[in-house]
């Protein structure tokens, strides 16, 4: 049997310039040589970086495994050395995501998020990277379901007798840190009754049940619990294979096409729709937000990124930047349209997320003070 390859992202947010906006090029720029310097000594076969928002994610190729300690300790480097940069320029959160003073092995629980699956490369290998800025693991939750469970949404559940076989979904209680595996379609109602609570279930992994192995694997790690305390949200990514008895490109990026809320944007506190945009356009300015969601796409090479530059290439890869086009300007009017109403609810719920999963509020302090004020009523 093939060697099984891995396809490993870990991400941070270690500080940007001006806000919750963007890091600063150098960041990234001594993230790739770190990489570079890794995929040299033979740790990591190939590597891309990029960002979205003020999140940096690394995108690395490898034949260790999911969890490996050099893959992670790789990440970890990556984001302390930017981190140096960030807290020199004084940029805002520089060091964010960094919650340990050392690394212990794995990059869970140390502050960046990490999305991991292995599996048999097949002689072509559609890899579709979405990396999600102002939000949190649930805004993949609704996508997925539509794209895995909907065959209204994805004609392949219908008409490619692989993907009719259904698919296996991995579910965590990111609160009470379970996961359970459900499987579609025979428990898509019983699926959606868990999913459709955002602030406690998330999508970790979607396995095919044709034997193809992984399908989508999402960053669960939730930040805020991790530290105990706010420290920025989650800015999710999901790593997707296509094509061949899994969803098709087109029926992953279709999706985005409506519009979506979720939580986050704002302090972390707002619900905003999901903007679909390049990672050139992922800045966020309006209201920090809203959340935005990128999609990148590469072929596996022999475990290599395929991207279109020339064959063999390492580093500076180019891969096709799906939601770049003009088409997705409708996405995008729509995006505003319904973010501009939700703000017209100003401090109000659901403008405003619920009680339990604001992330800062003044109302302990409110009551506090209120409270030789408050009559019982009769
Ligand atoms: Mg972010």
């Amino acid at each position: 049997m093939a060697e099984k390859v891995t396809i490993s992202v870990i991400k941070a947010d270690v500080g940007s310039v001006c806000g919750h906006t963007r890091p600063h090029p150098s960041m990234i720029e001594k993230c790739k040589e770190v990489l570079a310097d890794r995929a040299k000594q033979g740790i990591i076969e190939d590597y891309y970086v990029t960002r979205v928002g003020d999140d940096i994610n690394l995108f690395m190729t490898h034949y260790r495994g999911d969890n490996n300690k050099e893959v992670h300790q790789i990440g970890w480097d990556a984001f302390t050395e930017a981190t140096k940069l960030a807290k020199a320029m004084h940029l805002y959160g520089a060091g964010q995501d960094i919650l340990t003073d050392a690394f212990s092995g794995n990059i869970k629980g140390a502050g960046p998020g990490s999305a991991e699956m292995t599996f048999e490369e097949r002689p072509a290998e559609p890899v579709i990277f979405f990396m999600a800025d102002k939000t949190e693991p649930s805004a993949y939750s609704l996508p997925l379901a539509r794209i895995f469970l909907d065959p209204f949404t994805t004609t392949g559940l219908v008409i490619d007798k692989k993907a009719k076989m259904g698919f296996d979904v991995e579910i965590h209680d990111v609160i009470k840190n379970k996961k359970v595996v459900m499987s579609s379609p025979e428990e898509t109602l019983s699926i959606l009754s868990l999913l459709g609570d955002t602030s406690t279930y998330a999508i970790k992994r979607i396995t095919s049940r044709a034997g193809i192995g992984p399908a989508a694997v999402v960053s669960t790690d939730k930040l805020n619990l991790t530290a105990g305390k706010y420290i920025g949200k989650d800015d999710p990514v999901c790593v997707c294979r296509a094509q061949s008895g899994l969803p098709s490109v087109g029926e992953y990026t279709q999706v985005f096409m409506n519009t979506m809320l979720a939580a986050g944007w704002m302090r972390g506190s707002h619900y905003g729709a999901l903007y679909p945009c390049s990672p050139e356009e992922s800045t966020p300015a309006y209201f920090d937000g809203p959340p935005r969601i990128c999609a990148l796409g590469f072929q596996l090479c022999n475990g290599h990124l395929q991207g279109l530059e020339a064959p063999g290439i390492i580093g500076d890869k180019q891969p096709v930047d799906f939601f770049a086009g003009a088409e997705w300007d409708y996405a995008r009017r729509n995006a505003i349209k319904a973010s501009r109403f939700m703000r017209s609810q100003g401090p109000f719920m659901p403008s405003i997320l619920g009680p339990e999963e604001m992330e800062y509020t003044s109302r302990p302090e409110v009551l506090k003070e209120l409270t030789s004020r408050f009559e019982n009523l009769d």
